[in-house]
């Protein structure tokens, strides 16, 4: 007999390390989401940026279901097609000659930031070990990736966190200027922060951080693990900034849901990892690497990428007539389809009461910052779609200034 279950369950048995709301979504379909009741959602944040295709797509339903009969796992002692084939296709598209699968954005990145190190321990010795990293950044919840992060309260009780990290602000040349030196073996940056608070990366800014990594013999890590496979309009976002990196992370939509992950990395950078230098039992997982390897055939087509821009302007617009109506936000940016809404001052701290607001009308979005309402959906959203879940967005915000008045 299925156990029932409710949201009461998850207070008495689970690590309550986040606070999920009292939905249960039990079933989805492009960017609709039903619960248990049969109570609809129209999905924006797409598991934080993840299902990039929507929810179910049926191509990628069969490609897991054919995998699943064919070969679940093997382990990194024996290698497989699927991951063959997805190595080669991320090569083939990217600045990349060399590919290491993991299992989350954090995994990648802790190879990422390993590589960097045992790259300058090779080249230049012990000393050149500094990582720098950008505040406000989002790296991942191990112990390292969130010293590398540029968020102290996730590191709160925590300490004392690994040494030999950095942090100055993001988009501000002159900080990093300040404390870039030839012992610094790795720059990590977001193209577009997304935790931080939807924050775009400067072109200018991330040129001249490319060129201080020259200068310095430092690589430069793109952390695309919230911003890539799609999310903002090209395959990649550092695309957009014209930088070229040494290594780039990536997790979240490549398996559109599916827990995959990946480091790539140029030749010269990866020779640093020979073998027996890192490992992961599941990284290349057969299963995982199918989906991805099928994610990447759909979304890196002219049909798909080609539609962000006209979604994002979609998206910006509904958002401008909110906000000439009831006046919530002070700005509306981002990239393609990692989109942020910051509310004005008198609704700081508020954001999450929108989002709850939201999630009562049906419409499910993020907060990021704190005072940003995140907006990532998938990248085939319909236009319809968008107008529904942006008129139960506008309800949610009308109930929130109902009892907030922002006049
Ligand atoms: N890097 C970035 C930029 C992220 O946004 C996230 C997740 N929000 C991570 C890393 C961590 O990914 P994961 O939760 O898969 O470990």
């Amino acid at each position: 007999m299925t156990l029932q279950v409710t949201r009461a369950t998850f207070d008495e048995v689970m690590v309550p390390n986040y606070a999920p709301s009292a939905i249960i979504p039990v079933r989805g379909e492009g960017s609709r989401v039903w619960d248990k009741e049969g109570k609809e959602y129209v999905d924006f944040a797409g598991g934080i940026a993840v299902t990039g295709l929507g929810h179910c797509h049926p191509t990628l339903v069969n490609v897991m279901r054919e995998q699943a009969g064919q070969l679940w796992h093997l382990s990194n002692v024996m290698t497989n097609e699927p991951a063959l084939r997805l190595a080669k296709k991320l090569t083939e598209k990217t600045f990349a000659d060399r590919v290491f699968f993991a299992n989350s954005g954090a995994e990648a990145n802790e190879a990422a930031f390993k590589l960097a190190r045992r790259y300058a321990f090779d080249h230049f010795g012990p000393e050149k070990h500094e990582i720098i990293a950008f505040n406000k950044s989002f790296h991942g919840r191990t112990l390292f990736t969130v010293s590398v992060g540029g968020q102290a309260k996730y590191k709160e009780g925590f300490e004392p966190t690994p040494g030999g990290i950095k942090h100055c602000d993001y988009n501000d040349i002159e900080q990093l200027k300040a404390i870039i030196s030839d012992k610094t073996c790795a720059v990590v940056i977001e193209p577009i922060q997304g935790e931080g608070g939807v924050i775009p990366g400067d072109i200018e800014f991330a040129q001249q951080v490319r060129a201080l990594c020259d200068q310095h013999n430092a690589l430069l890590v793109c952390d695309e693990v919230q911003s890539g496979v799609g999310r903002t309009g090209t395959l990649f976002a550092h695309e957009q900034l014209g930088i070229k990196p040494d290594i780039l992370t990536t997790a979240k939509a490549l398996g559109n849901g599916f827990p995959v992950a990946a480091m790539l990395a140029t030749e010269e950078a990866a020779k640093s990892l020979a073998v027996g230098t890192h490992g992961s039992t599941y990284g290349g997982n057969p299963m995982a690497c199918a989906v991805a390897e099928a994610v990447l055939d759909i979304v890196d087509t002219p049909e798909v990428l080609g539609g962000v821009q006209h979604r994002h302007d979609l998206f910006v617009a509904g958002l401008t007539a909110i906000n000439d109506k009831y006046h919530v936000f002070k700005d509306i940016r981002g990239m393609g389809l990692l989109m942020g809404a910051e509310v004005v001052d008198q609704l700081a701290g508020k954001a999450g009461e929108i989002i709850k607001a939201g999630a009562e009308e049906g419409v499910f979005v993020l907060v990021a910052g704190p005072n940003v309402l995140r907006l990532a959906p998938s990248l085939i959203i319909t236009d319809e779609d968008i107008a529904d879940g942006l008129a139960r967005l506008e309800k949610a915000i009308a109930t929130v200034v109902a009892n907030h008045p922002v006049a």
